[in-house]
């Protein structure tokens, strides 16, 4: 069987482009370097409720560990804000089984995975990508789609240099301890352990958290284990290592006969480098484009996949990499003082009920409701300072 549609790398992006190809009748490959699905994790694994529903995916005891219902996000000098729903807001899944079962479900509708496979080249004849080459092979297709992951490596070796801005380094661990809320997240904003990111914890069980940060400096690893000593006087065995993307879209997703999905074209939430649903929503976009553009030989279905994934998520990747420009100009004093001002003005409650009504994934509209909330606005100013605050504005328009 000649294979129409060949994929690089078995992630969440890679794998739910190839099964929506392949359920519209056509030869889907996809080729994975490692030879286990889903190992080596580095990822934290929350994933909002509406985004598996976004996904049509249901939380399966397989890969779905825990279900939080808000967090506890605190400033370097320990103050805390407190925001808990009353309805489940994310479910905590376990990435190796969850990509495990991605791969199953891709299987069952005829995709054939190919393990320990690795891809060195991505091979173009007259403008439009060709082939692959692995190892001393060529292996050819009509379409191609990178799902690589955020490294980009591959790309890079192809000739094809995104520019992407805002990678940085994303470390996990797991860890036992004596006892943590298993219904609330942890977030920490310091910007001497985690710089222009946070420090996140996790409930897995009453006893089991998987703890982690991301940071544009210095050693993660090493912050990561003087947090979880500071945090639950624990010693941390092993940490997994990856590469968190907060600086939004490549600024090309489409090349004849090529597209990118996924983190390697940037489809990840600026604020927090959660890049799950996105990533697999554009992948289903890649994928029905994929097979229209096999079904009718005509090529402007690669540049209709760029601008249909933009027209729906753009507005919104945008306003989130703004809110992360904004985040990452804060230093330790003026988050702060951001946190006191907000703690004095009584604000949990009204975040609350915005954390309430807004979307984890789509999050555009809870941040310019929030940012012209009068009262948000005032402790903001009172903290913040002018400048800061008029720049906030400015981008939304008041
Ligand atoms: C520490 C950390 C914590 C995170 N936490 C969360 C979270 O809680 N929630 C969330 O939504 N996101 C989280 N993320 C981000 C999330 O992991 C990514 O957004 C997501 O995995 C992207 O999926 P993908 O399919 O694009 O890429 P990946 O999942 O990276 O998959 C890419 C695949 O391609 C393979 N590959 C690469 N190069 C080649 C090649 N040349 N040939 C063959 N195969 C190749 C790789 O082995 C890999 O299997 C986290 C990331 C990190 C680093």
């Amino acid at each position: 069987m000649k294979t129409e549609a060949a994929i690089i790398g078995a992630g969440p992006s890679g794998l739910i482009a190839a099964e929506t190809i392949s359920k519209q009748g056509f030869n889907v490959a996809v080729f994975e370097e490692h030879q286990r699905l889903g190992y080596p994790v580095h990822c934290a694994g929350m994933i909002s409720v509406e985004g598996f529903k976004r996904l049509g995916i249901e939380p399966d005891p397989v890969f779905h560990q825990n279900t939080v219902y808000g967090g506890r996000i605190y400033s370097s000098d320990g103050s805390c804000i407190t925001i808990k729903d009353t309805k489940p807001r994310a479910y905590i899944i376990d990435r190796g089984p969850f990509d495990a079962y991605l791969a199953e479900r891709a299987v069952d509708s005829g995709v054939d995975i190919r393990l320990g496979s690795r891809v060195d080249e991505i091979k173009f004849k007259q403008g439009a990508a060709s082939s692959l080459k692995l190892n001393h092979s060529e292996f050819k297709s009509r379409v191609f789609i990178d799902a690589e992951g955020a490294k980009g490596r591959l790309l890079a070796r192809s000739g094809i240099h995104t520019g992407q801005q805002g990678v940085y380094t994303g470390f996990n661990t797991e860890l036992t301890v004596d006892s943590i809320e298993t219904d609330m997240v942890e977030v920490w904003f310091d910007t001497e352990t985690a710089k222009d990111f946070f420090t996140w914890v996790i409930p897995i069980s009453q006893n089991r958290v998987r703890c982690g940060l991301g940071t544009s400096q210095g050693n993660g690893a090493e912050k990561l284990r003087g947090f979880v000593k500071k945090r639950f006087n624990k010693e941390v065995d092993v940490i997994h290592g990856g590469l968190i993307c907060t600086g939004g879209p490549v600024n090309r997703t489409a090349y004849p006969g090529l597209m990118l999905v996924g983190d390697v074209a940037g489809q990840v939430k600026p604020t927090t480098a959660g890049g799950v649903v996105i990533g697999g929503l554009c992948a289903k976009i890649a994928g029905e484009n994929a097979a229209k553009a096999l079904e009718t030989g005509n090529v402007q279905h690669y540049n209709e996949y760029d601008s249909a994934w933009r027209a729906e998520y753009g507005p919104e990747l945008q306003t989130m990499l703004f809110m992360r420009s904004i985040l990452n100009g804060l230093d330790n004093d003026r988050v702060n003082r951001i946190f006191s001002a907000f703690i004095e003005e009584g604000l949990e409650e009204k975040f609350t009920r915005l954390v309430e009504d807004g979307d984890m994934d789509m999050q555009a509209d809870v941040i310019k409701r929030a940012i012209s909330d009068p009262v948000i606005l005032g402790a903001l100013a009172k903290s913040a300072g002018r400048i800061a605050l008029s720049e906030i504005l400015s981008v939304f328009g008041f």
